[in-house]
């Protein structure tokens, strides 16, 4: 018999400044446990809450007539597992329709690592009173400054960003617990700065989501982060989630769900709730352009995975600073990053650049750069040796390259950067 997913009643609950919407979910618990271990896979109870400061409403708005955040909360774990999930609070006809008939079937079909699993539930396609507000998820990013900076401009007022919604689903330090909390209050901290200085209202958005998920943010970060604006359905009339990849990158790939974004936000959507996948139209580089023209991101872009530090040599710091110097606009960052770093460390970065450019997940993310530095002369090629170039050859013939294939083996670009700079 296949195993199931018990997920309660969601209930509210109080402290003296916060509000919080909870439901207790049964589920055969995998988390931190290796499969050989005693109780592997034995049903466990976990109280799963999303908790918003009550200044902003949360009474109102916290949704504890329908178990749809919970139940987009479990469905990657009931599908990488082959668990059922089993609801005590209706889900929304709308939701419960296209998880059925788009969702399940699609990500089943075209992913080995997921399986089929059924929802028992009852259904409502009542709509719940709601305040009719826009939340974009933000995160001060590439991405969440070009969807703000894209959403703000529009025309249809009621589409532009009410809140600017910060989420801690497991994207600020990715094991939860204490290093969660502290990067979250860091970057909290920054970004009620510039929420104060440009007029937008931020809100907070806290969950203990992580601790009961058992893997990576990258593989079901979208649904983590629609569960948290699920809960909050009688606030959000529009929810934007910032597209990493575009349009052309579409995919349904165990790594890297933001790839079929498109398809999960819309079959995420409810009749309170309408997602949308915001930027989509552009390209990572196109929106760097874009960015660099934005003002308040001299200060306040941050796209750090740890801490922020002006040479910090994390991936994102690396691909963003790279972005920005292909873009042209490296320096109006000065307050971010430390220039005189990115010089002296211009080779291995450039090496990271054409690895990631060359194959895997993050193909298209690191691919225009690379693009933009051949059309502006500074092709990599011309500086490669010999047998880096027949390395490259055969990339193109269809073979992808090895870890070692491309040695950074020569300055002249480090040499290029530095005139630039
Ligand atoms: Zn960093």
């Amino acid at each position: 018999m296949k195993q199931k997913i018990f997920i309660g009643k969601p209930y509210l609950s109080h402290t003296l400044t916060h509000v919080s919407v909870n439901c207790k979910i049964c589920l055969p618990w995998t988390k931190n446990m290796e499969p050989d271990e005693p109780g592997y896979g034995a049903e466990r109870e976990f109280i799963l809450h999303y908790t918003v400061p009550k200044k902003f409403g949360g009474d109102k708005y916290l949704v504890s007539e329908r178990a749809d955040a919970f139940v987009v909360a479990a469905l990657p774990q009931a599908m990488l597992h082959g668990y059922d999930i089993v609801c005590e609070a209706p889900i929304s006809e709308r939701l419960y329709f296209q998880l059925t008939t788009m969702q399940i079937p699609a990500v089943e079909n075209y992913m080995k690592e997921w399986r089929s699993v059924g929802i028992e539930a009852s259904v409502s396609h009542e709509r719940l009173e709601s305040a009719g507000a826009a939340g974009l998820a933000f995160t001060a990013g590439i991405d969440a400054f070009y969807s703000l900076k894209l959403l703000t401009e529009t025309k249809a007022e009621r589409y532009r960003p009410d809140y600017l919604v910060f989420l801690k689903v497991g994207s600020t330090g990715s094991k939860g617990g204490k290093e969660e909390e502290r990067l979250f209050q860091l970057r909290m901290k920054r970004l009620k700065k510039f929420a104060a200085q440009y007029g937008y209202q931020l809100l907070p958005v806290t969950s203990n989501l992580i601790e009961m998920l058992d893997e990576k943010n990258v593989i079901n970060h979208t649904y983590r982060s629609a569960s948290a604006a699920l809960a909050l359905q009688k606030l959000f009339s529009v929810f934007y989630y910032s597209s990493g990849l575009e349009l052309t990158d579409f995919a349904i790939r165990h790594d890297s769900c933001g790839a079929y974004d498109l398809l999960t936000l819309q079959s995420l959507s409810t009749e309170n709730t309408q997602f949308y996948s915001a930027g989509l139209a552009s390209s990572r580089y196109e929106k760097v352009k874009a960015v660099s023209e934005y003002e308040p991101t001299y200060e306040y872009l941050d796209t750090c995975l740890k801490d922020r530090e002006p040479d910090c040599g994390c991936e994102k710091c690396i691909r963003t600073r790279m972005e920005l110097y292909a873009a042209g606009a490296l320096e109006k960052y000065h307050k971010i990053y430390d220039l005189n770093y990115f010089r002296d460390t211009f080779g291995e970065q450039m090496d990271l650049i054409e690895r990631k450019a060359m194959k895997g997940r993050k193909k298209p993310m690191y691919r225009e750069i690379y693009r933009s530095f051949r059309q502006k002369g500074l092709s990599l090629e011309e500086y490669h040796p010999p047998e880096v170039r027949k390395a490259l050859e055969e990339e193109n013939r269809g073979r992808e390259l090895g870890p070692d294939d491309l040695p950074w083996q020569n300055n002249r670009a480090a040499d290029a950067a530095k005139q630039q700079i």
